[in-house]
């Protein structure tokens, strides 16, 4: 008996989610899961790691499930739209594991990739499509994909969906969708413009909100190295000399500049995969599976790329450069420390970027804490005027620490740990 049972979830759903050892709902599955059975409209301000898939993801397929409806051809019962085509598929791979034993049809399309398979699996109507913006119209616009059946609508992260211009395929895409619907959305934050979004979209939505806006997971530790650019690879190659940094995402700001930091670990002995914009849909799928999969213990990203990275056992997150939007950098760090796992993020920051430290400081409403005990740190950069940061030595826990880059943070161990909400269930053979 799990705190799942609670909930009523189809048997067949319920089964999967054993066994994926969730026991105890997250906090947003927790209070979007009965609203949404119930047929409600939601807004779920909620970050990527508080389980917000499953979240949106339980109660369709027990809707989808329990109705009588048939799936039309070319058309789809539920449409989830994605900023990114690595969210999308990560959405998908979630929803097919939720729906192993319902064995609804599931079907997923993005850009950069060839439209005949999307098309040919669309052709007998689906239960489920999760898509991206740009490809969904272009396939609806070829006839291929008609959306008068949809009857749920789920937008996640629609932040990001406008921030990268969607706003006009957003609406046009409602438009296209029977306005009796149930419509969800998620966000990281609740800016003005997901306000405005929300109020065309939704239909006395139920708000759901489980961290306040642009907060960093507690569960990651997070860390500023002041370091001259122009050695900033080679604490780079000195932090992959701990053995703690067992799995680590490394942000920079240019696809130029994730080649050269690839390059460098390659030539440092440290499997490094790279994925940015120039990269092919199969090279990027090749890089994150490589990286999931233990091949490759580095993964090298700009923030592109970053979004959907579900990839479980990140220990650490670098921020090779530090970004000049405060929103990155809380997305970027949210890679680890998931799902209650503890984790650590690294960010190294040079003269230049001292202003977007504290941007970010701002933002996420908190001052982070300096490390120095790196061959590499500049008293120079740490020392300039007008950096309120608190100073630390070493990793915590006072003095010195001899692993000063492992996760754990005051002292504590340095392998993640699970949150309350994973007690007693491993996920999968773990
Ligand atoms: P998300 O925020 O949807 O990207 O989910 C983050 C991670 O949490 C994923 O690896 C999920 O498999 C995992 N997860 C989601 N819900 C639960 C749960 N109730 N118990 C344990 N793990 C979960």
């Amino acid at each position: 008996m799990t705190d799942f049972e609670g909930l009523y979830l189809a048997q067949p759903i319920l089964r999967a989610v054993a066994e994926e050892g969730y026991t105890t709902p997250t906090p947003i599955q927790a209070r979007a899961i009965a609203p949404l059975m119930d047929g409600k409209d939601i807004i779920g301000i909620a970050q990527t790691g508080t389980g917000k898939t499953a979240a949106f993801a339980l109660p369709l397929l027990h809707r989808l499930a329990v109705s009588a409806q048939q799936t039309k051809k070319r058309s789809t019962r539920a449409l989830i739209l994605a900023p990114t085509r690595e969210l999308a598929n990560q959405i998908h791979v979630c929803i097919k594991t939720y729906n192993k034993y319902l064995r609804l049809k599931t079907a997923v399309a993005y850009g950069g990739v060839s439209i005949s398979g999307q098309i040919s699996k669309l052709h007998h109507g689906v239960d489920i499509l999760v898509a991206t913006p740009g490809r969904l119209l272009d396939l609806e616009r070829q006839g291929c994909l008609r959306l008068d059946w949809v009857e749920t609508f789920i937008l996640d992260e629609a932040d990001r969906m406008l921030d990268m211009g969607f706003a006009p395929d957003m609406k046009t895409i409602s438009d296209l969708i029977p306005s009796q619907r149930q419509t969800a959305m998620f966000s990281a934050t609740m800016a003005q413009n997901v306000k405005g979004l929300a109020e065309k979209l939704l239909n006395h939505p139920v708000k759901v909100e489980v961290a306040p806006v642009a907060t960093t997971a507690s569960t990651v530790k997070q860390r500023v190295l002041f370091v001259e650019k122009e050695k900033k690879r080679s604490l780079l190659a000195h932090l992959l000399e701990d053995k703690a940094v067992e799995r680590v995402l490394i942000f920079t700001r240019s696809k130029f500049g994730a080649d050269a930091v690839a390059r460098h670990l390659e030539r440092n002995g440290v499997n490094t995969g790279i994925i940015h914009g120039n990269k092919t849909q199969s090279q990027r799928e090749r890089a994150i599976k490589g990286f999931k999969g233990g091949r490759m213990r580095a993964l090298v990203a700009t923030d592109v790329a970053s979004r959907g990275i579900d990839v479980d056992g990140i220990t650490h997150v670098i921020n090779f450069d530090l970004p000049n939007e405060p929103d990155s950098y809380v997305h970027r760090i949210g890679r680890t420390g998931r799902a209650g796992a503890s984790g650590t993020a690294l960010s190294f920051c040079d003269i230049e970027e001292k202003a977007f430290l504290l941007d970010i400081q701002k933002t996420i409403r908190q001052d982070v804490e300096v490390l120095e005990d790196h061959p590499f740190h500049s008293d120079k950069i740490a020392n300039d005027p007008g950096l309120p940061v608190k100073k630390k030595r070493g990793g915590g826990g006072g003095g010195r620490s001899r692993r000063p880059y492992g996760g754990g943070g005051g002292g504590g161990n340095s392998r993640p740990s699970k949150p309350h909400w994973k007690k007693g269930g491993a996920k999968k053979a773990a």
